[in-house]
């Protein structure tokens, strides 16, 4: 169920309503919007008895969501949503796109340090590098760790990069929680339900990675589950699938970025790194991604990806990198986004 209110409710209004479905015993979610507040309910089991609630004042309608996801639909926002980063011009969603490049992993200090040198110069606004690396073989590389946050803690500050970095399991969420801008849950963890609701609890964006064989109905469900907690500022990010293709390591299913679109405000980045598993189908799958409507791109880039710990196949180098952020600029006005170069700090969100 969905309350709307009326363009001209009272903050008051707002929180009498929230009020009253507490205490029937159900959880409100007031999402704001450009025009007027709407307030998701969850937590009901059957119908919630609508009577009630549309005489309470400020309230326009109360209407039923048929959706499986909820807080995730536009029936609930209309609204595209755009996450903000504090004291920065970064954003993710709105007419800005939004690009994370840095390596599979952190390997070292110097490596992380290189990549996010170039990355930066060529114009990112965030860094990413896993710190917990979700391996098939447990005796591949495993990730630094804590270390790896600390290094990439030092790179925001002397970057301006925000950070993204993925929580493994519910020990190593907490502190990527602690020293990141963005919490990763990753592919193998979207249906990873008590992982979800405890990234859902915290105050900070996460940002969701579509399973192997995910629907776009279970990939939403993913989002919801962060959703339903209270957490609002979720990403989705489109990943490839696995199908018959054996010309790529997955396969990059680009039109689920207007059917996501359609039916979701959320915003939604598309990684042609792992979506492809090849260096030299990056690049045209980023600008196919960004024509089709993505509000970003996640990369993964290397300076000597022969060398990579992880991932290196399908690492661009940081010359490819800045080819890429170049063609995409050109790509963007036409779809009437806009490629910010570089990221601002020690600035009033925008
Ligand atoms: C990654 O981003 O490095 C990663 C492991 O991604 P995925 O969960 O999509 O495989
Ligand atoms: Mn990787």
């Amino acid at each position: 169920m969905l309350v709307v209110m009326k363009s001209q409710a009272t903050p008051e209004q707002i929180q009498a309503v929230c009020d009253h479905i507490e205490l029937l015993g159900f959880r409100p979610h007031p999402l704001p919007g450009a025009q007027r507040t709407a307030i998701g309910i969850t937590g009901n089991k059957g119908e919630v008895d609508r009577g009630n609630l549309e005489s309470l004042p400020g309230v326009a309608e109360v209407i039923r969501v048929s959706k499986a996801y909820k807080l995730a639909s536009r029936d609930v926002k209309a609204e595209d949503t755009v996450i903000r980063f504090a004291g920065t011009d970064a954003a993710i969603g709105g007419r800005d796109l939004a690009v994370v490049a840095g390596p599979c992993s952190i390997e070292s200090r110097e490596q992380a340090f290189a990549i996010a040198e170039q990355v930066a110069a060529a114009g990112a606004q965030f860094f990413r590098g896993g710190a917990y690396k979700p391996r098939t073989s447990p005796y591949a590389f495993q990730g630094l760790g804590l270390d790896a946050l600390k290094i990439m803690a030092e790179i925001r500050d002397r970057f301006g990069l925000r950070i993204i970095t993925e929580a493994l399991d519910n020990e190593t969420l907490e502190l990527v929680a602690e020293w990141a801008d963005v919490i990763q849950i990753g592919a193998r963890n979207m249906q990873n339900f008590s992982l979800l609701k405890k990234a859902g609890k915290l105050r900070k964006p996460v940002l969701v990675k579509r399973g192997l064989s995910a629907t776009l109905e279970e990939f939403l469900m993913a989002a919801e589950y962060v959703m339903s907690e209270g957490n609002y500022e979720v990403i989705l990010c489109e990943r490839g699938v696995r199908t018959f293709s054996d010309h790529a390591r997955n396969t990059l299913d680009l039109s689920i970025i207007p059917a996501l679109k359609r039916v979701s405000h959320l915003p939604v980045l598309v990684d042609p790194s792992h979506g492809t598993g090849r260096r030299d189908s990056v690049l045209p799958m980023a600008r196919a991604a960004v024509a089709a409507g993505a509000d970003g791109l996640l990369v993964e880039v290397h300076d000597h990806p022969e060398a990579a710990l992880s991932d290196g196949p399908q690492s661009i180098y940081p010359e490819q990198f800045r080819s890429m952020m170049n063609e995409i600029e050109q790509i963007a006005p036409i779809v009437e986004r806009s490629l910010p170069r570089g990221i601002h700090v020690g600035v009033a969100a925008g």
